[in-house]
């Protein structure tokens, strides 16, 4: 965004009310993560930033009261908000967002956005294959409200909408959207979303919340204070999740290497044609686990609890099946927390390094290489 954009947004701000009297704590600057938000005068942890009136935000109420709210009806949220915005967008100067819509970026450094060469530098890995999830699910949200809203409606949106546009309205609520509020609570609230991420900050508590004000506390507001203490001139940043791992952390567009983010999914399943499928699978079942189960291994730390018992489980055939029979039910999960036996042992072992092998096979890199990779993926049934 231009400088004249970023004082038309100032303007737009202080013209709705939302910048407080005399002068607000923080302004607008261009920071090494594009925008950001810096501190007028010194601040104590926990002082007030920013309080934005519900009627500046956009959610889903907003498309609703809007023009296109009777078409939008139904639609999931987050589908709703980028068909406003960009109906909005190309309004122009007829749009009283466009201030607001004028200072959004043209991308980020998200996956979603990377060229064919930039991705096939990550083949091989679990980011890859996340990011052509996410574009074909974009894609086909796309296909579907281009044909039941957008075409039908032609005269409430005049220019066209590309997929290359709502995938762009995607990536704006993707990193724009506080993580709490997602799913039906998800909201663009102008100049809190300014805010950038820091690792240094790593306190637990949430530094924003919505809460009623005036009258009766009727008009809602997004209420937003500093982590910590901050001298004028410095950005102010937050800490956007302390959960997220980096292959989640990536859909800003940025990773944190400061803190335990390495993560890496690991998907093991009992496979269908498994013998012994149906009582593994009851076994699975008593211990909140599934068919396809899910484990997270967290660089430096222990194994999830439960991944080498599943594993156990899963490998479990030959003379060891009598640990599947009914009158071990109870006690199973017990057993397989120890060696089952060599041969089962040496069935994981083997699987898990053959997995890995034709994981890291896809790569372009070298293994050595590969192993300071910090996104990568495995996924493997035990047929053998
Ligand atoms: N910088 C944004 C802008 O120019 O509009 C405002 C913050 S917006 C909520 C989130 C985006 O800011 C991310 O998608 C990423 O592009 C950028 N960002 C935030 N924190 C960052 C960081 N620590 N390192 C790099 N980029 C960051």
């Amino acid at each position: 965004p231009s400088d004249s954009a970023i004082r038309d947004f100032w303007r737009w701000l202080r013209e709705r009310g939302a910048l407080p009297q005399p002068s607000p704590p923080v302004r607008p600057a261009f920071v090494p993560e594009g925008l950001g938000l810096v501190a007028e005068r010194d601040m104590l942890r926990n002082e007030l930033l920013m309080e934005i009136p519900k009627k500046l935000w956009i959610n889903a109420d907003t498309v609703a009261a809007s023009a296109i709210g009777p078409v939008t009806l139904g639609l999931i949220p987050w589908v709703s908000i980028a068909l406003f915005i960009l109906r909005e967008k190309a309004m122009g100067t007829a749009s009283s967002w466009r201030p607001y819509l004028d200072i959004l970026p043209q991308e980020t450094d998200s996956p979603i956005f990377w060229s064919e060469e930039e991705l096939s530098q990550i083949r091989g890995t679990q980011l890859l294959n996340t990011t052509i999830g996410v574009k074909e699910y974009v894609q086909s949200e796309f296909n579907k409200v281009e044909d039941e809203v957008i075409l039908p409606n032609k005269h409430l949106f005049p220019k066209t909408i590309t997929a290359a546009d709502f995938l762009w309205a995607f990536g704006v609520l993707r990193s724009r959207a506080f993580s709490r509020l997602r799913g039906d609570k998800i909201a663009l609230i102008p100049f809190a979303d300014l805010i950038n991420h820091s690792s240094t900050i790593t306190s637990e508590d949430i530094c924003w919340e919505i809460k009623g004000k005036g009258v009766f506390s009727r008009e809602l507001m997004f209420s937003l204070r500093t982590p910590a203490y901050v001298k004028a001139g410095e950005q102010v940043y937050i800490q956007y999740d302390l959960e997220k791992s980096n292959t989640e952390l990536v859909d800003y567009g940025f990773i944190d290497r400061r803190q335990r983010r390495e993560v890496y999914t690991m998907t093991l399943e009992i496979s269908e044609s498994d013998p012994f499928y149906g009582d593994k699978l009851d076994i699975a079942e008593s211990s909140g686990l599934g068919e396809i189960a899910y484990f997270d291994i967290v660089l430096d730390e222990p194994l999830p609890p439960l991944m080498l018992p599943y594993l156990r489980l899963v490998a479990i055939g030959g003379t060891d099946a009598f640990l599947l029979e009914a009158i071990f039910r109870n006690s199973v999960w017990g057993h397989l927390e120890l060696p089952v036996s060599r041969a089962n042992e040496e069935r994981i072992c083997r699987v898990v390094r053959e997995a890995c092998n034709s994981a890291l096979s896809g790569h372009h890199t070298t293994i050595e290489e590969v192993l300071h990779l910090p996104i990568y993926c495995l996924h493997f049934t035990m047929n053998s």
